[in-house]
């Protein structure tokens, strides 16, 4: 007999939208279960219905989590086993629901697990809100993407990823599942060897449901950790986490002509050798690496109010360290200083040389030629923190999160920044020029017009932002294409501003090195994002980018594409819908902006998903997704048949209740076996009515 509470607070007929507006649904029931037992009540009520999903922070762009009826996990975000081994502070007690000892008792029982971190966590939980807990106990998560505001379970459940070059993604830290089944059983799924199966250990949890099973098999566990919410509703995990640890960090902007070609001939070895981009140690700034090009980047300005050398961001000047600086190291020294990297370079003297850790690149779509990467290494001992918080905003940003959803409220600004542009420094023009007066409309009538339609049907501020960009860089009378083309990418460079980060993995709120998410602008923006995965050895993803390069500068026979192209490698992962299939994959996003007055990247859109499935672009289960059941089939093959095999144990005697349109279209259906008898359909019924359901 399942445990269920007696009821779960639950909304009706409400709007559940996504961060980017790309598949608002209006729910017939959100759950919002506040325990284990409320979770089960859900499941239960939901049964025989219309098809159900779990929310975690709903960023997904496909539709994977769209269901009639979804069930809100915010509030299963504690932990339910005290972090062990925990080697900093206590978690606070009102971060520990029921205070158990489970991992202590579990990891102290085997050998294996000495010198292992491992928490056992609520699935609803935020990464941010996670980063935080495990920085106060010295510990960090191992690798993630690059923000922190998805919930752990949805990040896991659709193959989420960092651009770290040998730690597997997240899926692959999982090493325990409680899933609330279709029917409201409880299971508790392991790997088959794994030192968390033990029954008379996991029994002891409290609020321990007697009814629940036991699955200790490689395949399962391989399948429902990446579950794409089809598997059932995960209440929580026990998963492995690291000692907290350092990241350095710089931000170089490339020629991406040239990078491409460097890519094509770099590899990483499973041996770990590295050759080409992926060879580039560190050991501290003073020499190697960051040194080598910081000074391809360093000159003397011919005019300047003081006479000396300074680094400039932007591509290479030299393709080489000029002899000149090898001479003279003093001019390097002061260098340094000048850029407030003393402490840094301090603080690394005389520490280990660390292998390139991560690298994440962007491609501006706007100007491809343009690229920026970021580079991380990790070490254990700290360094003092360097510029891990973000900037201030500047006005027209500030203007944006203060008017998220009242776009006339950034109508002044954006007129204020165009109004001061033109003239200095934006698009360059003499007040006599007789384009002056076309301006002189968008900013008397038409940018208010614009911020208006907006406002009409409920879009944004930053979709109007995007919209007047759009019109102007495409207007044939002011042909501003080029200078609008070169803010935008100033815009997607901008994240990759700061030459030198460094600091802890994780922490609080603008206190780690992981998250580099601006929540303020949650819910003022609106985008497209695709992401496809290729085998980092075959020329397949550079293919791939050459094709959203041209297909960008095909568009409005312009070739203005708001957006940018970008790429990360992972290592292989086992869950068996994981993207990452080879032993270096390489992912390729593709985020373009978006304003819903005016869809005028859709034709691109279709284009590039188009050239993605003739490259054998593996989708991202979070991420846009248009790949068919025939096509998922052909990607995946017996890794996806054995995935549903898994499904039909899992979810058997109700396959219907995590069934949604979007599993049905690609083919996350159970295998043989797994329809509900009449019997079970009656004791679900029945189950769902001792519930509180109608
Ligand atoms: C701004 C932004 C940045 C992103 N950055 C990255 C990145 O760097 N790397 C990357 O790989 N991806 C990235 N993504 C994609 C994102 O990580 C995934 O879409 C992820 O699934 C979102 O997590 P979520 O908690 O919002 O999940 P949701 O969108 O809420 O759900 C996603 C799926 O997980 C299922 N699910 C959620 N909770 C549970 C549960 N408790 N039990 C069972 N199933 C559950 C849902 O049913 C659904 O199928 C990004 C997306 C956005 C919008």
């Amino acid at each position: 007999m399942a445990c269920a509470s007696g009821s779960v607070p639950t909304q009706q007929n409400v709007l559940v939208e996504d961060l980017l507006a790309v598949h608002p649904v209006a729910a017939a029931r959100r759950y919002q279960p506040a325990d284990r037992g409320e979770l089960v009540a859900a499941v239960m009520q939901a049964a025989g219905g219309r098809g159900l999903r779990p929310l975690g922070s709903n960023w997904s762009l496909s539709d994977t989590g769209v269901a009639p009826d979804v069930i809100d996990t915010d509030a299963l975000s504690r932990h339910l086993s005290a972090p062990f081994p925990n080697p900093g502070q206590a978690l606070p007690p009102e971060r520990l629901r029921g205070g158990g000892d489970f991992l202590r008792q579990a990891c102290s029982a085997d050998a294996s697990l000495r010198g292992r971190y491992f928490v056992h966590v609520e699935a609803g939980i935020k990464l941010r809100h996670l980063l935080a807990d495990l920085a106060g106990c010295g510990l960090s998560l191992p690798t993630m993407g690059d923000g922190a505001g998805q919930s752990l379970a949805g990040a896991i459940s659709t193959g989420t990823h960092g651009g770290d070059l040998r730690v597997p993604p997240l899926v692959e830290w999982v090493r325990a599942v409680h899933l609330v089944s279709a029917t409201g059983r409880e299971i508790w799924v392991t790997a088959g060897d794994s030192a968390f199966s033990a029954a008379a250990l996991v029994t002891q949890l409290p609020d321990w449901c007697p009814d629940a099973r036991f699955i200790s098999d490689d395949d399962t566990f391989a399948a429902v950790r990446l579950g794409a919410g089809r598997m059932g509703a995960v209440y929580a995990l026990v998963l492995e986490v690291v000692e907290q640890y350092t990241l350095i960090e710089s931000n170089f902007e490339y020629r991406w002509p040239e990078l491409g070609v460097q890519l094509a001939v770099s590899r990483l070895g499973a041996d770990g050798v590295a050759t080409g981009v992926f060879d580039a140690p560190l050991r501290d700034l003073d020499a190697g690496f960051f040194r080598t090009e910081v000074l391809r980047r360093t000159y003397f300005p011919a005019i300047a109010h003081e006479a000396k050398f300074i680094y400039e961001r932007g591509p290479e000047r030299w393709p080489n360290v000029p002899a000149y600086f090898d001479a003279h190291p003093d001019v390097y020294a002061r260098l340094l200083a000048d850029l407030k990297l003393g402490g840094l370079a301090d603080d690394l003297r005389g520490g280990p040389v660390m292998p390139l850790h991560h690298v994440n690149i962007a491609i501006s779509l706007a100007e491809p030629w343009r690229c920026w990467v970021r580079r991380r290494w990790q070490r254990a001992p700290p360094v003092r923190m360097h510029e891990v918080a973000p900037d201030a905003d500047d006005a027209l940003i500030a203007a944006v999160k203060a008017n998220k959803t009242n776009p006339p409220g950034v109508v002044d600004a954006l007129k204020e920044r165009l109004e001061l542009g033109p003239i200095v420094n934006f698009l360059g023009w003499a007040t006599h020029d007789p384009r002056k007066p076309r301006l002189d409309w968008y900013l008397d009538q038409e940018i208010a017009h614009i911020a208006a339609q907006h406002q009409a049907i409920g879009a944004t501020s930053g979709e109007t932002l995007f919209l007047v960009l759009h019109r102007i860089a495409t207007d044939s009378v002011l042909e501003a294409g080029e200078d609008v083309a070169r803010a935008v990418s100033e815009v997607i460079g901008g994240g990759f501003a700061k030459l030198a980060r460094a600091g802890p993995a994780s922490g609080g709120p603008h206190a780690n090195m992981l998250d580099a998410h601006d929540y303020g602008l949650d819910g003022a923006q609106c985008g497209n994002s695709g992401e496809f995965h290729f085998d980092a050895a075959g020329g397949a993803y550079l293919a791939f980018i050459g094709d959203a390069i041209r297909l960008a500068r095909q568009q409005d026979g312009n070739g203005l594409v708001f957006g940018y192209i970008g790429i990360r490698f992972t290592p292989a992962a086992s869950a068996l819908l994981a993207m990452q299939k080879y032993p270096l994959t390489a992912s390729v996003e593709v985020a373009t902006a978006r304003s819903r007055v005016d869809d005028v990247y859709a034709g691109f859109w279709s284009a590039l998903h188009d050239a993605a499935r003739a490259r054998q672009g593996i989708p991202h289960w979070g991420q846009q997704f248009r790949h068919t059941a025939g096509e998922l089939e052909a990607l995946y093959g017996a890794r996806l048949r054995r995935w549903r095999a898994a499904l039909a144990d899992v979810c058997h005697g109700a396959p219907e209740v995590f069934s949604t349109a979007f599993s049905r279209d690609k083919g996350l259906e159970p295998l043989g076996a797994g329809g509900a008898t009449d019997d079970d359909a009656i004791d679900i019924f029945l189950a769902g009515l001792a519930a509180g359901g109608g």
